[in-house]
C-alpha cells in the first residue's frame, strides 16, 4: 500500500481494502493512491504521476477525464505482457478524487471460451456419425434399394456409428455428473486390487484379440482407499483399455499396486507400445484431445476417456501422472488416499 500525503489517509485505506485492483486519482488524473493488486497489473504506477504514465488505454483515460458522480463502466483489454480483460468502473470519490476499480475478467472469459469450444467440439463429434447415418439411410432408400448385400454392409456400419454416438453421450453425461459433484469428496471404502482385477476380467477378450497379456503385481495386501467404486472402475477401465488399444504392439501391460508413503496407494498402468511424444503429454487429458484422431476413432474412442479420469481423480483429491518415452510406451500413475 502506498501512502498518501496527510489528510487523505482515509481514502487511501479504502483503496487498500478493495478486493480488486483500485487506483485513486486527483481530479486532474494524478495518481494519489493504489493498492498492491493495481501495482501488480500496472507496474509503472507512481504516486503523484499522471495515470497516463502507467496506463495507455485511451478509452480509460477519456473516461477518467469525464468522471462524474455516477459510476460508469467500460471493458478494456490489456495486451501486454499477456492478454487480460477487465471490467473497469470509474467514479468520483470524495470532493475531488476519482476512483478507478479493475475487475479482472480474464479467467471468466477463458472459461466462457472453453465452454463455447466444448459445445462446438461435442456437436461436431456427434454430427459426424449422424451425417453418416443419414447418408446411409438415403442410399438404402435410393440407389441401394434392391442391393441386399450392400444393405447388410451399411447396416453394420450404421450400428457402429450409432454405438459411437451412444458412447459419446454416455461419456458427456459422466463428465457433467462428475463435475457437478466435484466438491464432494467420495468416502466409501474401495478395494483397488478388486477394482483392477474386475476390469482386467472384463477387458480380457479385447486383450486376447490383440495378443496382449496383462500382469498385475500387488505389493500390498490391503489397497483399500476412500472413493467411489463406480468412478474408480471407470478410471482403470479407461487406462487399461487405452493401454490395450494404443499399446498393443508392446504385447504386455504391467499393473503395479503399492503403498506410497504412509497414507497413499499408488497404481501404475504401464504399456510397452509406441508411447506419446513429450509435447503432446500435457494435452492428453483435455476433452476431445487425441494424438491421432483416426487411431482413436478406429478403436471406438471418444477423446473423453482421460478427461473423465482426470476429473474423477481430482474429485478423489488424488493425483494423475503421465510419463512416456516414445518407442518404449506409456506409464499412467494414480495416487489415492488410503483408507485407515
Ligand atoms: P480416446 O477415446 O481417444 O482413447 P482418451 O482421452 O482416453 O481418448 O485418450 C486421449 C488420447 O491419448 C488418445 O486418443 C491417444 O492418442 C492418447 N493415449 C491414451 N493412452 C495412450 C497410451 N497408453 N499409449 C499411447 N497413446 C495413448
Amino acid at each position: 500500500m502506498q501512502n498518501l500525503p496527510s489528510g487523505r489517509t482515509t481514502s487511501a485505506d479504502l483503496v487498500a481494502a478493495y478486493p480488486h485492483a483500485a487506483i485513486l486519482l486527483d481530479s486532474d488524473g494524478t495518481v494519489m493512491a493504489f493498492n498492491a493488486s493495481a501495482l501488480l497489473l500496472f507496474p509503472l504506477l507512481h504516486i503523484n504521476q499522471p495515470l497516463s504514465f502507467a496506463i495507455r488505454n485511451p478509452e480509460l483515460l477519456d473516461s477518467v477525464e469525464s468522471a462524474g458522480r455516477t459510476a460508469h463502466f467500460l471493458e478494456i483489454v490489456e495486451r501486454f505482457p499477456v492478454e487480460r480483460a477487465f471490467k473497469v468502473s470509474v467514479m468520483q470519490a470524495g470532493a475531488t478524487g476519482i476512483l478507478v476499480v479493475f475487475d479482472d475478467q480474464t479467467a471468466d472469459r477463458r472459461l466462457e471460451r472453453m465452454r463455447v469450444d466444448f459445445v462446438a467440439n461435442a456437436s461436431h463429434e456427434l454430427r459426424t456419425p449422424l451425417a453418416s447415418l443419414l447418408g446411409f439411410i438415403e442410399t438404402m432408400r435410393g440407389p441401394a434399394r434392391n442391393d441386399f448385400v450392400a444393405q447388410a454392409k451399411f447396416l453394420t456400419i450404421m450400428e457402429q456409428q450409432g454405438k459411437r454416438m451412444a458412447r459419446l453421450v454416455d461419456d458427456l453425461l459422466s463428465l457433467s455428473r462428475i463435475e457437478m459433484n466435484a466438491s464432494i469428496r467420495p468416502d466409501d471404502k474401495v478395494d483397488l486390487i478388486g477394482v483392477v482385477r474386475q476390469i482386467i476380467d472384463a477387458l480380457k477378450p479385447i486383450a486376447r484379440e490383440r495378443d496382449v497379456t496383462i500382469h498385475v503385481d500387488p505389493h500390498v495386501i490391503d489397497a483399500t482407499v476412500l472413493g467411489d467404486r463406480d468412478e474408480l472402475l471407470r478410471v482403470f477401465e479407461n487406462l487399461i483399455e487405452n493401454a490395450i488399444k494404443y499399446g498393443a504392439s508392446g504385447k504386455r501391460i504391467d499393473i503395479t499396486i503399492r503403498l506410497q508413503g504412509e497414507r497413499d496407494i499408488l497404481v501404475v498402468v504401464r504399456d510397452y507400445g509406441p508411447g506419446v511424444p513429450a509435447e503432446y503429454l500435457p494435452r492428453l487429458t483435455e476433452r476431445f484431445y487425441r494424438v491421432s484422431v483416426v487411431a482413436s476413432r478406429e478403436s471406438g474412442g471418444t477423446g473423453l476417456g482421460l478427461a473423465i479420469v482426470k476429473h474423477i481423480v481430482a474429485r478423489h483429491r488424488g493425483r494423475l501422472d503421465i510419463q512416456s518415452t516414445p518407442g518404449e510406451g506409456c506409464q499412467f500413475s494414480i495416487t489415492l488416499a488410503r483408507s485407515e
